[in-house]
């Protein structure tokens, strides 16, 4: 199939689970995630209409998005990969949005390199919900209380929260904790959900899915 046909087989089953689930969100934004496919691949979906895309590094996506970008403007670029805050000011720069502020030093990154650009992104707070130990975000206990720091002491606005739950559990219960913590924070977006389990994330009120595979095929 080609990458037209599975952007529309995804748009279509979003439709479809948002209008039979009574959790759902108004609006569920699909974000094309094309992390280590070229601009060759990425090329059929914003021909096919798609603008939003998410990639998981800063230095690859420097590599193929300011020509995409600059052909196609109306882009909306979303970092949903770990920023390293000597990379905040270049992230900045080619970013629209970010799913991943998570300590102290990346806020305070951020809010200087926002500052010096005189940009505003819309960001999220990345919240490891199952408590990995290898896994980035904030732990769920301490997540209301960094959205706070993050407004008060780094004078960012946070758009919403974001998680990648564990890959061997059901997803569900991870995706209510986030809309719960949400609710605490009082932050309306939700970014949680990929190709495994992206309808599952509607059904508990995902405002943002982030796709891949589903869309360009397995990464090699
Ligand atoms: C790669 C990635 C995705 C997309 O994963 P698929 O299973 O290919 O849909 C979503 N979110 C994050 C954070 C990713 O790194």
């Amino acid at each position: 199939m080609s990458i037209k046909d599975n952007l529309k087989n995804v748009l279509d089953a979003i439709d479809q689970v948002k209008s039979s689930s009574s959790g759902a969100a108004e609006n569920v934004d699909l974000i094309a995630v094309s992390k280590t496919f070229d601009a060759h691949d990425i090329r059929p979906g914003l021909e096919a209409g798609q603008r939003v895309f998410g990639e998981n590094r800063v230095q690859e996506s420097q590599g193929k998005w300011p020509d995409l970008k600059s052909e196609f403007p109306d882009v909306e670029l979303h970092l949903i990969g770990p920023l390293q805050s000597n990379k905040a000011e270049d992230a900045v720069s080619l970013f629209d949005v970010i799913h991943t502020v998570d300590r102290e030093k990346i806020a305070k990154a951020l809010s200087v390199a926002m500052k010096k650009q005189d940009k505003v992104l819309k960001l999220f707070v990345q919240v490891n919900t199952g408590e990995e130990e290898q896994k980035a975000g904030i732990p769920p206990k301490e997540a209301v209380a960094f959205v706070n720091r993050c407004r008060d002491e780094h004078g960012l606005e946070i758009e919403g929260l974001m998680c990648i739950p564990p890959f061997d559990e059901n997803p569900g219960p991870h995706f209510a904790l986030l809309r719960k913590l949400a609710q605490k924070a009082g932050v309306e977006k939700l970014s949680m959900g990929m190709s495994g389990d992206f309808e599952t994330a509607i059904e508990f009120g995902a405002t943002h899915v982030r796709v891949g595979s589903a869309i360009f095929g397995a990464r090699g």
